[in-house]
């Protein structure tokens, strides 16, 4: 099977796929295909895994770390939890960058054609490491559902191998931030090019749609027939739940939830512009029209009018309407202290604040879904 691919590449590519991408790919070979569609995502998760990766390219590269509060406000994400997550990335890193050597490479991108397919990537962290015959990948996960990456793996060290054609080997290392663990696996150039010859035949010869709970990552999704077929058997899922209670496949029920509320939030935004298009009216036909209609809505700015609200009803009921944000105030302490002290400062706040009893902590309880074990299979 090796032999559609090998080291040359033989026939010009007619499709490409990102190392990133890989995942989703091998799912549904129809997402690869290039309908003109921006592939960008502009969620917060995704605004704070490309953050994580500025902060670290930046830390490994120049050995000193940029601005969590600069990064979040460029990001428009969390300082605290930008913060939380460099700061994990960072140890995760520091524990296994004794296989990069002294002088690692950053964000390199690489691409390598094989069997009518161009594979792209970038590494976050690469260095070839002449004694062992091995090239070292090193990749930030910042993601909660990171699904299985195995694929994404495969990729990188398969464009490493392209970039590095004397090494024998390629190790990958999977960098889990929320988890706060690492994967490694090690493959054979051998392998890897048996890996390719497989991705080829099913991105390329085989093709074809397949819609699932992945389609959530796809930015063909809103355009996809497929697609749309997949959200009408999710209602109908949810339907039956309502009927029967829950159901016995808790895990569709839990697809069928996600791909309802995304759907749902898009839908929404469509409607809204819609109208906005139309001036801000839309009949609706049944006598009704949908408008879109400003409100007022007055909030009170605590500075000046605080003697006011002590006058009128004193310090123990205003304690009851005032919410300090904490987030908005770790931001400004940080600005107020000097680079290098900002994380001090907050825990010294945050100290000073309980010691007299101004810190109220709460448990809540959120539904996130977790892989069961880790697992990397070759
Ligand atoms: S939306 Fe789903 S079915 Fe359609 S191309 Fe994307 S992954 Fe495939």
């Amino acid at each position: 099977m090796s032999a559609i691919i090998n080291n040359r590449p033989t026939i010009p590519a007619t499709k490409s796929v990102r190392a990133s991408r890989m995942p989703l790919a091998m799912l549904c070979p129809a997402s690869i295909e290039d309908d003109g569609i921006p592939r960008t995502s502009d969620s917060p998760e995704a605004r704070m895994g490309s953050a994580v990766h500025e902060v670290m390219a930046q830390t490994i590269k120049e050995n000193w770390r940029l601005d969590d509060t600069e990064m979040a406000n460029k990001w428009t994400i969390e300082a605290y939890e930008l913060q939380k997550q460099s700061h994990r990335a960072l140890a995760l890193w520091d524990r296994e960058s004794e296989w990069f050597g002294d002088n690692p490479e950053v964000e390199v991108k690489m691409s390598r054609e094989g069997g009518g397919l161009m594979f792209t990537g970038t590494a976050d962290v690469m260095y070839y490491d002449e004694a062992r015959k091995t090239v070292f990948v090193y990749d930030h996960k910042t993601g909660w559902d990171d699904a299985d990456f195995a694929d994404q793996g495969k990729a990188y060290c398969f464009l490493a191998l392209g970039l590095y054609p004397e090494a024998e080997f390629a190790h990958m290392i999977f960098g889990r931030v929320r988890e706060f663990a690492t994967d490694h696996v090690t493959y054979t150039n051998a392998e890897l090019l048996e890996w390719a010859a497989r991705v080829v035949i099913r991105l390329v010869h085989e093709g074809g749609f397949n819609a699932g709970p992945h389609c959530s990552n796809c930015n063909r999704k809103w355009n996809c027939p497929e697609y749309r077929s997949y959200v009408g058997s999710s209602m109908a899922i949810l339907a039956h739940a309502m009927n029967d209670s829950i159901t016995d496949k808790p895990a569709d029920l839990y697809d069928a939830v996600k791909v309802i509320e995304r759907f749902t939030e898009h839908a929404r935004s469509a409607l809204r512009l819609y109208v906005e298009d139309r001036g801000g009216r839309l009949s609706l036909g049944n006598g009704f029209d949908l408008v879109l209609k400003e409100q007022e809505r007055s909030e009170i700015l605590f500075g000046p009018g605080r003697d006011v609200l002590l006058a009128k009803i004193g310090p123990v009921a205003l304690a009851q309407c005032v919410k300090v944000k904490k987030t908005e105030l770790e931001s400004i302490v940080k600005e107020n202290a000097p680079r290098g002290a900002k994380g001090a400062a907050v825990i010294d706040l945050m100290r000073d604040l309980d010691a007299v009893g101004a810190v109220d902590t709460h448990r809540i309880k959120m539904m996130c879904k977790e892989r069961s074990a880790v697992a990397l299979e070759k």
